[in-house]
C-alpha cells in the first residue's frame, strides 16, 4: 500500500473530524519521523507536546515492555504496585500533596471541574447548584460536552447543545475582569498559563501573580491547566513556574507518558481532592498499573536527561533564529522555551499553505487558527537539528 492507498482508506472508514495533513508516518525516533515512501521529516507539532521525551524513547519503551509483560490491568477495584509509586514521585517532582490519575486531558480537566465543584459547596460553603467557574476567551480544554461549553470557538460547541450551565468567561490576560467577573458562587478560576491551541498566546508579565492575589483574596480555587505547557515545554517544570506562582491544582496529560499511552492527571492539595468520597469519580483505566509505569519512566527520563533546560536553551536559540528571519509575511515571533507560534499577516494567504510547503522541505508543523504555525519540536531536538530546520523554514517563510 502506498501513501494514498491508507488516505483513501481513512477517509472512507474514518470519520472526518480531522483534516490531517496528507504525510502517512509509519516510524519515528526521537525528533524524526519516517512516512511510508522513507521519506524523513523533523517532528515540529510533538503530537500537540504529548511527545516532549521525543519518538519511542528507549527507556519508556523498556518500561512499556517490561509492564505490558507483568499486569497491565487491575481497575480501581483492586491496587496495583505501579500507582503508590507514580502517585508519590508526581508528588515529590511537584510539591503537590495528592493525585488523581485518568487517561486523557480532557478527563483531567473535568476531573479538576468537579474537584472545584464539590469543594465550592462542601468546604467553601457556596449553596447548591449555584457553584461558577470562570474561563478565559480564547482557551482550549478539550471536547467534552461541559468543556466545549466554556470554548469561545463557535465550531466547537455548534449542533452540540445543550450545553452545561455554570460558566462564565473572561478576557485572557486580564486580572482586572477575573476579579470583575467574581462572586460569591464563584469556586473557580480554569486558565492556561499560555494558550497554545489558542495560538500560542503570552499573557502579559505578572498576570499569574495577579490571579494567585486576586484568587487568594477571593477564596477562589486557581486551577492551570498545563496538559500542554507542562512538563518541560516552555524551559521549567510548568509555565506557571517562570513567575514563581503555585495554582491551587493542575492538570497534566500529554507528555506525561511520553507519547506512549494516554496518562492524565489532577495535582492539588488534600483540602481539594481529599473532597472525593469513594464512588464519587473514577475511570476504569486510570490509575492502571502500564500508564502508571510508563509515566514514571517518562518524568524520570524528563529530569535525568536534562530535556527540561534543553527545552529552555533549544527554545531561546530557536525563536532567536525564527525573530531574524527577514520575510513580509511574518507579523510576530512569541513563545517560551519550544512552544513557538509564529503569526503571518492576514494578506500572507493563511498558515496552512505554509505547513504544507514545509512539509515538502521535510518538516512536520500544524496550523493553528488561520494564521499561527506552531513551532514545537520534541524537546530532545539538538541545534543541528534546529539548524537543519531553519535552512529550510527561511526560505519558505520567505516565499
Ligand atoms: C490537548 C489539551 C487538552 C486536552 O487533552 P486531550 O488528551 O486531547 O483530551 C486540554 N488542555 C490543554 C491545554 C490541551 O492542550
Amino acid at each position: 500500500m502506498n501513501a494514498q492507498d491508507y488516505i483513501l482508506l481513512e477517509d472512507t472508514y474514518g470519520a472526518h473530524n480531522y483534516k490531517p495533513l496528507d504525510v502517512v508516518i509509519e516510524r519515528g525516533e526521537g525528533a524524526w519521523v519516517w512516512d511510508v515512501e522513507g521519506r524523513r521529516y523533523l517532528d515540529c507539532l510533538s503530537a500537540y507536546s504529548a511527545l516532549n521525551q521525543g519518538h519511542c524513547h528507549p527507556r519508556i519503551l523498556q518500561a512499556l515492555v517490561e509492564q505490558a509483560g507483568r499486569l497491565t490491568l487491575t481497575s480501581r477495584a483492586f491496587r496495583n504496585d505501579q500507582l503508590p509509586l507514580l502517585e508519590k514521585e508526581l508528588c515529590e517532582l511537584t510539591g503537590y500533596e495528592m493525585v488523581l490519575p485518568m487517561n486523557s486531558g480532557a478527563e483531567a480537566v473535568e476531573t479538576a471541574l468537579k474537584a472545584a465543584r464539590k469543594w465550592g459547596y462542601t468546604v467553601k460553603g457556596v449553596p447548591k447548584d449555584r457553584a461558577e467557574i470562570i474561563t478565559c476567551a480564547g482557551n482550549f480544554h478539550g471536547r467534552t460536552i461541559t468543556i466545549v461549553t466554556f470554548s469561545t470557538e463557535e465550531q466547537y460547541k455548534d449542533d452540540f447543545g445543550p450545553l452545561t450551565p455554570g460558566f462564565v468567561t473572561v478576557p485572557f490576560g486580564d486580572a482586572d475582569a477575573l476579579e470583575a467577573a467574581i462572586t460569591p458562587y464563584t469556586v473557580a478560576f480554569l486558565v492556561e498559563p499560555i494558550q497554545g491551541e489558542g495560538g500560542v498566546i503570552l499573557p502579559p508579565q505578572g498576570y499569574l501573580r495577579r490571579v494567585r492575589e486576586i484568587c487568594d483574596r477571593h477564596n477562589v480555587l486557581f486551577i492551570a491547566d498545563e496538559i500542554q505547557t507542562g512538563l518541560g515545554r516552555t524551559g521549567r517544570l510548568f509555565a506557571c513556574d517562570w513567575e514563581e506562582v503555585r495554582p491551587d491544582a493542575v492538570t497534566i496529560g500529554k507528555a506525561l507518558s511520553g507519547g506512549f499511552y494516554p496518562v492524565s492527571a489532577v495535582l492539588s492539595s488534600r483540602e481539594v481532592l481529599g473532597v472525593f468520597r469513594p464512588g464519587d469519580h473514577g475511570s476504569t483505566f486510570g490509575g492502571n498499573p502500564l500508564g502508571c509505569a510508563v509515566a514514571r519512566e517518562s518524568l524520570k527520563v524528563l529530569v535525568e536527561e536534562g530535556l527540561i533546560e534543553n527545552a529552555e536553551r533549544m527554545g531561546r536559540y530557536l525563536m532567536g533564529r525564527l525573530a531574524r528571519v527577514e520575510s513580509d509575511a511574518v507579523k510576530e515571533v512569541r513563545g517560551r522555551g519550544l512552544l513557538i507560534g509564529v503569526e503571518l499577516k492576514p494578506e500572507a494567504g493563511g498558515a496552512r499553505r505554509y505547513c504544507e510547503a514545509l512539509q515538502g522541505q521535510g518538516i512536520l508543523c500544524k496550523e493553528t487558527h488561520e494564521n499561527i504555525i506552531r513551532f514545537a519540536p520534541p524537546l530532545v531536538v539538538t541545534k543541528d537539528d534546529l539548524d537543519w530546520a531553519m535552512e529550510r523554514i527561511e526560505p519558505v517563510l520567505q516565499s
